[in-house]
């Protein structure tokens, strides 16, 4: 039995995709470029989880 070939994931970008930069702190994020809104990069994304929780 011929093994299936590796699904991609749903939101991993190519490996040469090129991947929008993080408004906070300029680091290379996990999506792409042409993806709206908010881009951060998993760190800045976790302290503004934070932040959010914070408030209030
Ligand atoms: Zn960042």
């Amino acid at each position: 039995m011929p093994h299936p070939p590796a699904a991609p994931g749903p939101a991993t970008p190519a490996p040469d995709a090129p991947v929008a930069d993080c408004l906070h702190c300029g680091r290379p994020t996990e999506y792409p470029v042409d993806r709206p809104g908010l881009v951060l990069c998993p760190v800045c994304e976790w302290q503004e989880a934070q932040r959010t929780a914070c408030s209030g």
